[in-house]
């Protein structure tokens, strides 16, 4: 039996790797199940999984914990100290798929029992991929990709030799506004940038692919998981969202990674990796879908694409700043304090003030840097957005 838990378990990707385990119970053993506001779903699951134990990180939510757990022998905890701890419970194989920069701290505690953690939160590789991957390294553990893109990157490379990888590149949808004329987008409200015409994501990650954000942190997520450079790596928008990445070699083949939207794909994969086992996704139909296009992305409609390369050339903990004013903005739009497009000016400005600030860019890769760093970005998105409202 193997010990699974899951980090953003009461979230879409948390749900559906769950989906993927209730769907064979006698093969795990579910240690932890963590989740944040939705108490519900989370002591639902972890008494039907037969948890060992279920964490909110809310402390205040504790007592509704307890009461909805009251019974069923799932021990109850809160807070984010009690989510790391939950972390270094010892499993088999752990989903990281809390949303932020808050999976960052467990998925380094899950790392350091020498684990496989499946990654979603691409957070963590945005603003902290070198000490990711060298706490990996150090405990012997192993970092499986879950992004959709990623999961087809390193799936179109198994056998492959990365000398012979001249370039990435991976695909957008788009998001909701790709085909909206540019000068619409500053009316672009709430509703219209949480819809996406194929993925059926959590909130955040959905306006983030309208505003190309997400795209934004899967090319900083793209350099840190593959170590290949910044020019290897390219967007291409391509609506159907059927290819999820294509590796390009130095013989010219273009490996592409061909599937429905569906992320139980690559949940299953990184479940099951080295092997393949049948997952119930839907089978393609490539002549019903008859049709695969593309398209260039462009830069004017979506700037958070130049400010990701703008991170990627400054390195050491820009990305931390990247990711803090992002998430600091995108919470500005949903309060509904600043447009649609202000996301991309309020990251650009704050990462021009980090900049010049000294040690905060420089500074060492450890966990209290960026904690730093970001708390200080996230104060400085803050000052930015007040003045821009008021
Ligand atoms: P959701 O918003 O659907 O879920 C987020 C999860 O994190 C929930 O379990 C939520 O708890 C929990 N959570 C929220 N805030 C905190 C916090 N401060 N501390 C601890 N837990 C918290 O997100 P998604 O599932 O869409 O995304 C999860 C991650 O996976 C993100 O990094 C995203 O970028 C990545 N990803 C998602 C994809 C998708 O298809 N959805 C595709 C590729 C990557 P609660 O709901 O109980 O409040
Ligand atoms: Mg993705």
């Amino acid at each position: 039996m193997r010990r699974v838990s899951i980090f953003g378990a009461t979230g879409s990707i948390g749900q559906n790797t769950i989906d993927l385990i209730a769907r064979a119970p006698e093969d795990y053993h579910v240690v932890a199940l963590t989740g944040a506001s939705n108490i519900k779903l989370l002591a639902a699951d972890a008494i039907r999984l037969k948890a060992e134990v279920a964490v909110t990180a809310h402390e205040h939510l504790l007592p509704d914990l307890r009461t909805s757990l009251a019974g069923s022998g799932v021990e109850a905890q809160a807070g984010g100290q009690a989510i790391i701890e939950a972390a270094a419970r010892p499993a088999d194989w752990i989903m990281s798929a809390i949303v932020g920069a808050a999976g960052l701290a467990p998925g380094l505690q899950a790392l350091k029992q020498g684990t496989t953690l499946a990654l979603a939160n691409k957070e963590s590789l945005v603003c902290a991929g070198a000490l990711m991957l060298e706490t990996a390294k150090t405990h012997n553990a192993r970092l499986l990709p879950v992004d959709s893109e990623h999961s087809a990157v390193f799936q179109a490379l198994v056998g492959e030799d990365m000398a012979a990888v001249e370039r990435v590149i991976i695909t957008a949808s788009g998001g909701a506004f790709r085909d909206w004329p540019v000068e619409n987008l500053a009316q672009a409200t709430l509703d219209q940038a949480s819809s996406h015409p194929n993925w059926d994501m959590g909130q955040r990650i959905t306006i983030d692919s309208a505003s190309m954000f997400n795209k934004a942190m899967e090319l900083i997520e793209t350099r840190e998981y593959f170590g290949v450079r910044p020019d290897q790596i390219e967007v291409l928008v391509h609506p159907e969202s059927i290819i999820h990445a294509l590796v390009g070699f130095s013989d010219g083949a273009l490996m592409a990674h061909v599937g429905p939207p569906d992320m139980r794909h690559a949940i299953g994969y990184a479940l099951h990796w080295p092997s393949r086992r049948a997952l119930p996704v839907e089978r393609l139909d490539l002549a019903q879908v008859a049709t695969l296009s593309f398209r260039a992305p462009c830069d004017t409609r979506w700037p958070a694409l130049r400010l990701a390369r703008e991170v990627m050339e400054s390195g050491g903990l820009a990305g931390a700043v990247f990711n803090a004013s992002k998430e600091t903005a995108l919470d500005g739009f949903i309060a509904g304090e600043i447009g649609f497009n202000e996301m991309a000016m309020i990251v650009e400005e704050v990462l021009g003030i980090m900049s010049d600030t000294p040690n905060h860019i420089d500074a060492t890769m450890t966990l209290d840097n960026v904690a730093q760093v970001d708390h200080l970005a996230r104060q400085e998105s803050r000052r930015v957005i007040q003045k821009r409202a008021g």
